[in-house]
């Protein structure tokens, strides 16, 4: 692994004090992907997430349940650690903010803030615990806060404060450049209109008593707990051991001699934390920067943001029972928009699951199979050319995974499918195996560009696509994306296995 381009990337970490639904799902399968695709150009890939688990909503939650806060917390952590295996995430590390190495971590990024930007502060304000920020009058709807329609606390107390305001240019420059590339625009624009408004100094920290003396305490100030961000937004780099100076700190966020790419990806709710509050800290203490934030929208339903309040959330498991992982997988980045919002619904859902994944991809491969199968002995006939245009579907391809567009590149995939499917309706083989002609040059055609839609596949659905490419009978370990794309690598008398169902059609 030493040699290899180093790349990493994060998912942003969920509280604890609730089932994981559908949206969290959903960034989770999206940053699994962009994962997945960089190992497979050969990257040394460093994929991680986690959970916050020191927010005053986890001790609340705790409580309210009549539980110890501590095994409230392990009990849902653990949740979201099934759910990351169960959709079959890729990842490298998950943290949990009650660690050990993330409260050394995050206390010496504390440590290294630059001390002209922390000051104390009597601070008087809005505050609903629901969000654990303070609001202006101007920013409530009805004096409510607009996330949990409910009235935010007066609370008075002296905190930390970090002085934002004195970054405004450098983000607003690193913004501009894309040195700091926030996907998409409108999301880099919507920071640049924050900056133009002009950035207030933010809170870091809070009393041991408001925090009921959870948290991760504020170097040399036992008064003091860390406020969510400077706490919870570090546990990018306290997964790699930044306390330590590690070298898996070096190798995966500092990315010395390389061109960096520190990947951060999160929903629209968080991206003002992200793309201002976190760089001004991190340039405050002189730690490198991310090199790219992904930020996508919310998964609605009927129009409606998930919320507990509402009673309309969705587990990520009642998809994964109806349809299987990776049809949740495929349905969430094809259906639902890659940067707006998207709205669910469990009809939209079967239907696209029937249109795209039945009677698309699943019905295309054993047709193709059982094509190899009656007409070529399932072997692999002779090389022959390409008729699909595989080599301008790699460029789109590319170009819209490394934009995070998923929902272009499925939609990508389901026309190849279905320009497939025309040609082999064109070329009617059984009608000239029938007549005595020869299929040969028409069932490579078709085995061949099986594969180059299997290798798109595999970032995408990877237990789907392994399964396919056990029946083209592809090494696994041999596979490099790069080298795999030219057409016509499918080698002949290669022996092909029988087909099986992939994507059964629902009852
Ligand atoms: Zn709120």
């Amino acid at each position: 692994m030493k040699n290899m381009k180093k790349f990493y990337i994060s998912t942003s970490i969920p509280y604890v004090n609730g089932e994981p639904h559908i949206g969290h799902s959903l960034e989770f399968i999206q940053a699994d992907v962009v994962a997945r695709y960089n190992r497979l150009l050969g990257k040394d890939v460093f994929f991680v997430s986690g959970t916050d688990e020191n927010s005053l909503k986890n001790v609340q939650s705790a409580n309210k349940a009549g539980q110890e806060v501590k095994e409230y917390i392990d009990e849902y952590a653990q949740k979201f650690q099934d759910l990351v295996k169960d959709l079959d995430i890729s990842l490298d590390d998950f943290i949990r903010t009650t660690e050990d190495r993330h409260f050394k971590g995050a206390q010496k990024l504390w440590s290294l803030l630059d001390k002209d930007d922390i000051y104390k502060k009597k601070y008087k304000g809005l505050y609903c615990v629901g969000c654990e920020v303070f609001y202006n009058e101007d920013e409530l709807e009805d004096g409510c806060c607009p996330e949990h329609k409910k009235e935010p606390e007066i609370v008075e107390e002296e905190n930390y404060f970090f002085k934002l305001s004195k970054y405004a240019d450098q983000i607003k420059e690193l913004l501009n450049s894309k040195e700091l590339n926030i996907i998409p625009e409108n999301r880099k624009n919507e920071a640049l209109s924050f900056i133009e408004k002009g950035l207030e100094d933010f809170s870091i920290s809070r009393s041991v008593e408001r925090a009921h003396g959870w948290g991760v305490p504020v170097p040399e100030d036992e008064s003091q707990i860390m406020y969510v961000w400077v706490d919870a937004l570090s546990n990018y780099i306290t997964a790699l051991d930044f306390a330590e100076d590690s070298q898996k700190y070096q190798d995966y966020w500092v990315q010395a001699g390389q061109e960096r790419e520190v990947i951060h990806t999160l929903g629209k709710g968080i991206s003002r934390f992200h793309v201002l509050y976190w760089i001004g800290l991190l340039l405050s203490a002189k730690v490198p920067l991310p090199t790219q934030e992904f930020i996508h929208g919310y998964i609605t339903i009927n129009g409606e943001k998930i919320s507990k309040s509402f009673g309309n959330v969705i587990a990520p498991y009642e998809l994964i029972e109806r349809y299987g992982v990776d049809a949740t997988r495929f349905y969430l980045l094809g259906a639902i928009s890659s940067f707006q919002d998207g709205d669910f619904s469990f009809e939209k859902c079967d239907e696209y699951y029937t249109a795209n994944l039945v009677n698309g991809v699943g019905n295309l491969t054993s047709r193709i199979l059982t094509m190899a199968e009656k007409y070529t002995k399932n072997l692999v006939p002779p090389v022959e050319h390409d008729v699909f245009g595989t080599e301008d579907f790699w460029v789109e391809y590319k170009k819209d995974l490394e934009s995070f567009d998923f929902q272009r590149v499925i939609k990508n995939i389901n026309s190849l499918v279905a320009r497939v499917d025309g040609f082999i309706s064109e070329q009617k083989p059984w009608e000239k195996a029938k007549a005595g002609e020869d299929v040969n040059k028409v069932v490579y055609q078709l085995l061949e560009v099986l594969r180059h839609l299997t290798l798109a596949l595999l970032p995408i659905i990877p237990s789907t696509a392994n399964q396919i490419l056990v029946q083209l009978n592809i090494e696994k370990n041999t596979l490099k994306l790069n080298e795999l794309t030219s057409w016509g690598l499918l080698k002949s008398h290669t022996q092909l296995k029988k087909s099986k169902i992939l994507f059964p059609r629902l009852i």
